[in-house]
């Protein structure tokens, strides 16, 4: 009976526990300063700056909103968008193609299904799937890596389903066809210089730290055209033909011409737990200093108010559209 009772409280205790607000929601509607985590991507990519320059220009204004943003490096899309529905993270970085799956149940999400709470804020910069290869590995297409040891990514990250999508695409398996590393994109520019990888794969916005570092080592490094895609595009709304402009961007790179792939968009997302308030204040922050916040990453040159609020598959939050709506964007 004594048993019965504790178990009973215990429940009852767990659930309010369970049900009641969060220390997040909490501070959110009692006025004192609400702490949001930005979930990126490795130091070297453009999401961990793009974090860092989401979190600076709502941090300008933490008297007024009473908002502290700080920024997380992590895993990538995968990781941001799973942290955001487990309420780890408030905000993420993720690939379009990844906000697409996730919000339809699709990929990653198969077993999961739709993930109903994930919300768009807005999308930021694009990015292309690329390849590179050590020049002496002998790689000048997808066929080539046969044999060769190729980081296809991390579980975490989000251009790991498209260099699979990639390979697949060129009757390439991963599995039989050469040796496939999982490592985190930041650890792949060293490795190729130490002579450990002789190739690896990365979604990502131009220029980046990571193909900075990868091509202006010691051992020369090229990035390999990905062709073959036509039937990539026709199976998945999410992606575009693209090229990458190595010769611009990346002049230690073994390339005289720039490269053709297929490419996404970088998107900024969120939980419909998160309140409008906070969602309002990031997006006005944002967009009222659109020229300021433009200039702080290079891979921003060709954004618009316009086509930040292109390339979305979740619903948009309802602090974001709030401002969308005062402006006339929406
Ligand atoms: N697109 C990459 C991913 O989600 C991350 C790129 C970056 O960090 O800039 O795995």
């Amino acid at each position: 009976m004594k048993k019965g009772l504790i178990f009973a409280l215990a429940l009852i205790f767990g659930l309010a526990l369970l049900i009641g607000p969060s220390p997040f929601e909490q501070n959110a509607t009692a006025g004192k300063t609400i702490f949001v985590t930005i979930g990126t991507g490795g130091i070297t990519g453009v999401y961990y700056p793009t974090g860092g320059a989401i979190a600076k220009m709502v941090n300008k204004k933490r008297k007024e909103y009473g908002i502290r943003a700080t920024v997380e490096s992590t895993g990538g899309s995968v990781f941001n968008i799973n942290a955001i529905m487990s309420g780890d993270l408030e905000f993420g970085v993720a690939q379009s193609d990844r906000q697409y799956q996730a919000w339809n149940g699709l990929a990653n999400w198969k077993d999961k299904g739709p993930q109903k709470d994930l919300r768009a804020v807005f999308s930021i910069h694009p990015e292309t799937v690329d390849l590179i290869a050590a020049v002496d590995a002998g790689i000048n297409s997808l066929q080539d890596l046969k044999g060769k040891r190729v980081n296809i990514g991390n579980i975490g990250s989000g251009y790991r389903k498209n260099a699979i999508d990639a390979l697949v695409a060129n009757g390439l398996d991963y599995k039989k066809d050469f040796h496939a590393e999982s490592l985190k994109a930041a650890e792949a520019p060293g490795l190729i210089q130490d002579g450990r990888l002789d190739a690896a794969f990365y979604t990502v916005g131009h220029p980046s730290g990571y193909y900075k570092e990868a091509t202006s080592g010691k051992r020369k490094v090229k990035f390999i055209p990905i062709t073959n895609i036509e039937s990539l595009l026709k199976k998945y709304p999410y992606y575009a033909k693209a090229v990458t402009l190595v010769t611009k961007f990346y002049p230690g790179a073994a390339n005289d011409q720039d490269v053709p792939t297929f490419g996404v968009k970088a998107t900024f997302v969120t939980s419909a737990k998160v309140p409008d308030k906070v969602v309002y204040a990031i997006v006005k922050e944002v967009f009222d200093n659109f020229e300021t916040f433009k200039n702080l990453h290079p891979a921003y040159a060709g954004l618009t108010k316009q086509n930040m609020l292109e390339g979305l598959s979740a619903p948009f939050h309802p602090g974001a559209l709030k401002y969308y709506k005062e402006v006339g964007l929406k």
